[in-house]
């Protein structure tokens, strides 16, 4: 039976870790702190800021909520980001996706400081990724590595398949495995022989978005999966894209769902604020 990795007891470290240094910024007189905006009235999102905005109470961070009407424009979104960027006593700027449809999230995500840009969604610290000289990292794959460093669960050399080839996960995590020097494959749904693929995987991440997509016979024995999906099954219950029970009968470890990634992703968020607070204070 494979070993559970479990991603809030990990995640609970990060957060300690984040919080001890935030009380040592706050001693020297700093108060930071992570603007996020809300547009529109998505339950689900509505959700994802409250949890966050719980983080940051639970790490020492100050945290400012925007929550605009489902009908605003582009253009007073972008307006409000601009404020939030030239605003010293705000560290990080987060907008939560997915933005109405009058409103394109490119031009919002391009128009965040790069220094404030905490999800590192910004195309500076995407290129800055790529080179492997950032400041931040995005907080999913990030979340993975750092579970996977706590398992003392060795990158090196590894094949990792990552199933998903999206911007906010798939791409960033083949990059963030590849600085590990894991050997990676990107699948996606393009890809002929999925399973053929997969059962080549050491390390095998899940980012599909479908429901126990993933079954034992895509899976090599002692393989680490990583499910890094966030499902609704027909009972509304949250499920991840891996069947776990019986893809845990025979990988080396496992994240569950919920408790696995999902914990990392928001602990990281966390880290990220901490780094944007520090940089700006070494920049006054
Ligand atoms: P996404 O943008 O929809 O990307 C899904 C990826 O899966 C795409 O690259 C797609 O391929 C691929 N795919 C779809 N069907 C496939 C198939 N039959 N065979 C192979 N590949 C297939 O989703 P995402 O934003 O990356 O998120 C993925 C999942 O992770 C979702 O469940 C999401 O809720 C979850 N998530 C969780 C966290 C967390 O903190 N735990 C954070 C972010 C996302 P194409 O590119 O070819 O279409």
């Amino acid at each position: 039976m494979a070993e559970i990795i479990d991603g809030k007891k990990i995640a609970a470290q990060v957060k300690e870790e984040v919080r001890t240094e935030v009380e040592k910024l706050k001693a020297a007189g700093m108060k930071p702190g992570l603007a996020v905006v809300l547009v529109g009235n998505n339950p689900a999102s509505r959700v994802y800021v409250s949890n966050k905005e719980k983080d940051c109470a639970e790490c020492g961070f100050a945290s400012y909520e925007y929550a605009l009407p489902e009908e605003t424009t582009e253009e007073e979104l972008l307006e409000l980001v601009r404020k939030l960027n030239d605003d010293s006593t705000v560290n990080g700027i987060l907008v939560q996706l997915p933005l109405p449809k009058q409103i394109c999230e490119q031009t919002i995500l391009h128009a965040i400081s790069p220094a404030k840009d905490v999800d590192a969604f910004h195309p500076e610290n995407v290129g800055r990724i790529m080179i492997g000289d950032y400041q931040f990292l995005p907080c999913t794959p990030a979340g993975v590595i750092e579970m996977l460093d706590a398992m003392n669960i060795d990158i090196n050399g590894k094949h990792c398949v990552v199933i998903g080839r999206s911007n906010i996960v798939g791409k960033p995590m083949g990059m963030l495995l590849l600085h590990r020097n894991g050997t990676v494959t990107i699948c996606h749904s393009r890809t002929k022989d999925l399973a053929e693929q997969t059962r080549q995987a050491d390390i095998l991440v899940a980012a599909v978005g479908k429901a126990g997509f993933v079954t034992k016979d895509m899976v090599k024995p002692g393989a680490v999966v990583i499910d890094v999906g966030m499902n609704r099954n027909e009972a509304g219950k949250l499920v991840g894209d891996v069947c776990y029970d019986e893809v845990a009968e025979i990988a080396s470890a496992i994240t569950p769902v919920p408790g696995g990634v999902g914990p990392m992703t928001r602990a990281i968020l966390m880290r990220n604020t901490l780094t944007a607070a520090k940089n700006q204070l070494k920049t006054k």
